[in-house]
């Protein structure tokens, strides 16, 4: 049973990720404008004097150069996590449900959502040492196929895609836009689409590597890695129960969205402009969408982005969504953790 699914729309998880402080963030003069109080509470800007980083055991001085009055803003999520957890302790408490869900022949759907540098693809993606919880996700789906293997027979094919100024490029198989498609039996498709299949985890790593560089970059301002594109990693399941001959499809979808910061804030206009006010309208459409569905509402607007379009058959109904909102815990990135908080209540059950 899960905690705070009190809505009529209950199928909607809220988590806040706050990852640890960089150097630079903790060589400046700045200060911690995060305070996690529980498991399912924290503080943005509190009252107190903001504490100071430690770095080395030594206390940095704080200078106060971003004094201001303090928002002192409690907020509750389904999950908090620290900057202490790994990307293990994410997915036990994420991700790992989803597998039940996804067996009885329901889509379900992952977004990371922050500000570029939150630690959206850390969480997804991860490195070696520390996996993300697409690959551990994965991992406990493999694990699921072979317990039920006895009973059931399996099919799975996973696509990796971007959606990039409101068009899809596959992320195996770069080549022209492709269209989304609507499918009486698998929902909503994307034609031409490379699908691999895949039934074990070994080779997932280097394909989702593979995909991750083939992804639109552009070095802007505000940060050199900055990611302008929304990454889509779906898994297509297709169970026949031995017994009954009964075919259940069902689909995953991760989604490492692009950051969330403001396009204007990047300093740019032309060009750089557009692809800006398309990520927002992505953002923006898909807010909306989960807040419609958060709140209960019948319209959901699921065409007003090529993202929601995507994602139609994968979110509302029976569908379970969980939205990890990364943030940084440094007052460097004030304006865009306030803004990914706000973003994230809006996202919860009501
Ligand atoms: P985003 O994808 O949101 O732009 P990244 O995932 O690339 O952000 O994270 C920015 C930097 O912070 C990367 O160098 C990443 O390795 C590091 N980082 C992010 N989250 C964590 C974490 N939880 N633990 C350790 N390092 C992290
Ligand atoms: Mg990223």
């Amino acid at each position: 049973v899960r905690p705070t699914s009190s809505g009529k729309g209950g199928n909607i998880r809220v988590i806040v990720r706050v990852r640890p402080p960089s150097n630079r963030e903790q060589g400046e003069n700045f200060s911690n404008v995060v305070k996690i109080i529980d498991d399912n509470t924290m503080v943005f800007d509190p009252k107190e004097e903001n504490e100071p980083f430690f770095y080395h055991g030594v206390q940095q001085r704080h200078r106060d150069i971003m004094k201001r009055a303090n928002k002192d803003l409690q907020f509750t999520f389904d999950r908090v996590f620290s900057h202490e957890a790994n990307n293990n302790d994410v997915f036990e408490c994420t991700t790992k449900e989803l597998i039940k869900t996804l067996m009885n022949g329901y889509n379900c759907s992952v977004f990371v959502y922050g500000a570029t540098g939150a630690g959206k693809t850390h969480t997804m993606l991860g490195r070696g040492d520390d996996p993300g919880i697409t690959f551990q996700t994965m991992t406990e789906l493999f694990k699921e196929k072979d317990e039920l293997s006895q009973d059931r027979h399996f099919e799975i094919g996973v696509t990796y895609l971007e959606v990039y100024n409101e068009t899809v490029q596959d992320l195996l198989n770069p080549g022209p836009a492709l269209e989304l498609r609507e499918n009486g039996q698998y929902g909503v498709i994307v034609a031409g689409i490379q699908v691999h299949r895949i039934d074990k985890s070994e080779k997932l790593f280097d394909l989702l590597e593979q995909g991750n560089k083939n992804r639109t970059q552009h070095p802007t301002d505000a940060n050199a890695e900055s990611s302008r594109s929304h990454a889509v990693f779906q898994v297509y399941l297709r169970m026949k129960i031995i017994s009954t001959n009964e075919i259940r499809l069902a689909k995953l979808s991760m989604i490492d969205l692009a950051g969330s910061e403001r396009g204007a804030a990047t300093g740019y206009s032309g060009a750089r402009f557009t692809e800006g006010a398309n990520i927002n309208k992505s953002l923006l459409a898909l807010g909306n969408c989960i807040n419609s569905l958060a709140d209960g509402q019948r319209y959901v607007p699921y065409r007003d982005s090529k993202l929601t379009r995507l994602l139609k058959d994968s979110l509302g109904g029976n569908c379970q969504t969980v939205m990890i909102a990364n943030v940084s815990p440094s007052s460097l990135s004030y304006e865009d953790t306030y803004n990914t908080l706000k973003y994230a209540m809006r996202a919860k059950n009501i």
